[in-house]
C-alpha cells in the first residue's frame, strides 16, 4: 500500500470507529485513486478525497410510532447528505434491522461516485432506519413512514435532497412518505423518486436498476463479441433489483437458475421464465411471502434453506456463466468468489451495492473476468430517478420506450467511461478502477471550482 493510501485509511478508521462497511468502501476507492493523484497532485493537495469522505451533513432522529396492539415503538432515522458538488443530494432510503450509521455512510459514499457516473446533475446521499417492514401490517408501515417523514421533511426538497427507495422501501413506502411530505409542506413536488405513475412517477423506474445491471453485463460481454443469449445465470435476491434483473435476462435470451431471500435460495434447472417470475412478483410484492414457496409450486425447482452461520453461500456454488448478486452487501466472500470461478462464471454484474467483499473483488480482478462493481452496474436506478426528476420539473411524462432507450444509452455511456478511464490510467479491463476514477474526476473538478466549502 502506498503511504497516501495507508495514511488516508488510518484517518478514516480513526474518525469513523467501528464503521467497517464504510472503511471497506473507502479503501476500495482510495486504492483506485492512488493512480489519479500521481498525475493530478492538485486534487491531493486540496484534500478532495478527505473532504468527500466527510459527510456534508448527518441527520439522526427519533422515529416514534404505535403498532397495531397499541404499544409504543421507537426506531432511529437517518439521512446522510454526503456531497452536493454536482447537484442536490440523491440516494435511497433503506428500512432494515441491520441499518446503522456505518452502512448508510458506505452507501452514501458509493452514491457520490455512482451518481457522477450517470452523467446527470445529482449529488450523493443515503438514509433510512432500523425499522423492519417485514411482518408489519400496511397500517403499521404507514404510521412508521408518517412519523419518519414528520422529521425528515424539513431537511429535503426537490432542489436540496431527493430520496428514493432501497431495501425495504418500495412503492408502498414511497407512497406513504410522499403523502406525509405533501401534507406537511402543502406542496406537490418531485421530492421523492420511485413515485406511483398516477402521481409523478416515471415509467421504467421500478425496472431500472435490474435492467441496467443486465445492460451493463451485455456491454461487457460485447467486448468479447458475446451476448447474454443462451447464457446460464445465477441471480441472488428476490426483491426489486433481482426481479427486473431476471426479467431482462429472459428478454435477452439468457436462462436464470436461481433466486433467493434471507432464508435460502431456489434452483430451477428449467429456468425462471417470465411466467414463473410473475409468481415471484406476486409472492414478494403483493403477498409478501418467502421464496421457499417457489420450491413447492414448481416441480423441477428445489428450495435450499441457507444457514447464515456457514462461511460461504451455496447459491454461488452452482455451474453457470454469469452472476448477478442483487440482494445485499458482502454476499460474495473469497470462498464464494472462488466457487464462482470454479463453476465457470466469467461475468459478474453487481446489482446490489458492494455485494462482493474486498477479498472477493481481488480474486475476480486477478482472474481478469468481466467484473462490474455496483457503482457502475446498478447506476441505472438512480439514473432513471434523475429522469423522473427531469419529467417532474417539466411537468410531463415520457413513454416507456423513451425512458428505456435513455436508460440503455446511459448504461452504455457508463460502460464506455469506465473502460476509457481504466485504459487512460493503465489498467485496461479493470472496471473497478474505471468506475472509481471516472466518478471521482467529475466530482473533484466541481469541488475545485467551488472552493473550500
Ligand atoms: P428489496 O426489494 O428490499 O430486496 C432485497 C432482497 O435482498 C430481498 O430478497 C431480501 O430478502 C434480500 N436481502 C436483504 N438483506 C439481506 C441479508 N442481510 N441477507 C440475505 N438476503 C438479504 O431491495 P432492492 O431494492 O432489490 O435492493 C437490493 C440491493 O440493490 C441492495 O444492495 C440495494 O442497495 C441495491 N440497489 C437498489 C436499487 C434500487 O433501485 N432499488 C438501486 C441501486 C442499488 P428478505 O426479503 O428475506 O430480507
Amino acid at each position: 500500500m502506498s503511504d497516501y493510501v495507508s495514511d488516508f485509511m488510518a484517518m478514516v478508521r480513526a474518525k469513523n470507529p467501528g464503521e467497517k462497511e464504510f472503511h471497506q468502501a473507502a479503501e476500495e476507492v482510495v486504492k483506485s485513486l492512488a493512480l489519479v493523484f500521481d498525475r493530478r497532485p492538485e486534487f491531493r493537495k486540496a484534500k478532495i478525497l478527505e473532504r468527500i469522505a466527510e459527510p456534508e451533513r448527518v441527520i439522526l432522529f427519533r422515529v416514534p410510532w404505535m403498532d397495531d396492539r397499541g404499544d409504543f415503538q421507537i426506531n432511529r432515522g437517518y439521512r446522510i447528505e454526503m456531497n452536493s458538488a454536482i447537484g442536490p443530494y440523491k440516494g435511497g432510503l433503506r428500512f432494515h434491522p441491520t441499518v446503522n450509521l456505518g452502512i448508510l455512510k458506505f452507501l452514501a459514499f458509493e452514491q457520490v461516485f455512482k451518481n457522477s457516473l450517470t452523467g446527470l446533475p445529482m449529488g450523493g446521499g443515503k438514509g433510512g432506519s432500523d425499522f423492519d417492514p417485514k411482518g408489519k401490517s400496511d397500517n403499521e408501515v404507514m404510521r412508521f413512514c408518517q412519523s419518519f417523514m414528520t422529521e425528515l421533511f424539513r431537511h429535503i426538497g426537490p432542489d436540496t435532497d431527493v430520496p428514493a427507495g432501497d431495501i425495504g422501501v418500495g412503492g408502498r413506502e414511497i407512497g406513504f412518505l410522499f403523502g406525509q411530505y405533501k401534507r406537511l409542506r402543502n406542496e406537490f413536488t418531485g421530492v421523492l423518486t420511485g413515485k406511483g405513475l398516477a402521481w409523478g412517477g416515471s415509467l421504467i423506474r421500478p425496472e431500472a436498476t435490474g435492467y441496467g445491471s443486465v445492460y451493463f453485463a451485455a456491454e461487457m460481454l460485447g467486448t468479447k463479441n458475446e451476448s447474454l443469449s443462451g447464457k446460464t445465470c445465477l441471480v441472488s435476491g428476490s426483491g426489486n433489483v433481482a426481479q427486473f434483473t431476471v426479467e431482462k435476462i429472459n428478454q435477452l435470451g439468457g436462462k436464470v437458475l436461481t433466486m433467493s431471500d434471507s432464508g435460502g435460495y431456489i434452483f430451477d434447472g428449467d429456468g425462471i421464465d417470465q411466467s414463473k417470475l410473475g409468481f415471484v412478483k406476486d409472492l414478494k410484492n403483493v403477498r409478501r411471502g418467502r421464496i421457499s414457496e417457489y420450491g413447492s409450486k414448481f416441480k423441477n425447482a428445489k428450495y435450499y434453506p441457507v444457514d447464515p452461520k456457514l462461511d460461504y453461500n451455496p447459491l454461488w456454488d452452482n455451474k453457470a456463466q454469469c452472476a448477478f448478486p442483487s440482494a445485499t452487501q458482502n454476499e460474495i466472500n473469497a470462498k464464494d468468489a472462488k466457487n464462482l470461478l470454479k463453476n465457470g462464471v466469467y461475468c459478474v454484474s453487481e446489482g446490489a451495492n458492494m455485494p462482493t467483499t474486498a477479498e472477493g473483488v481481488d480474486i475476480f480482478l486477478e482472474a481478469k473476468i468481466l467484473f462490474a462493481p455496483g457503482k457502475a452496474a446498478n447506476a441505472g436506478g438512480v439514473a432513471t430517478s434523475g429522469l423522473e426528476m427531469s419529467q417532474n420539473s417539466m411537468r410531463l411524462g415520457w413513454t416507456r420506450e423513451e425512458v428505456d432507450a435513455r436508460l440503455h444509452q446511459i448504461m452504455k455511456n457508463i460502460h464506455k467511461s469506465c473502460m476509457e478511464a481504466a485504459n487512460t490510467f493503465g489498467t485496461p479491463g479493470n472496471y473497478v478502477n474505471g468506475a472509481n476514477i471516472a466518478g471521482f474526476i467529475k466530482v473533484a473538478s466541481a469541488m475545485m471550482d467551488q472552493g473550500l466549502v
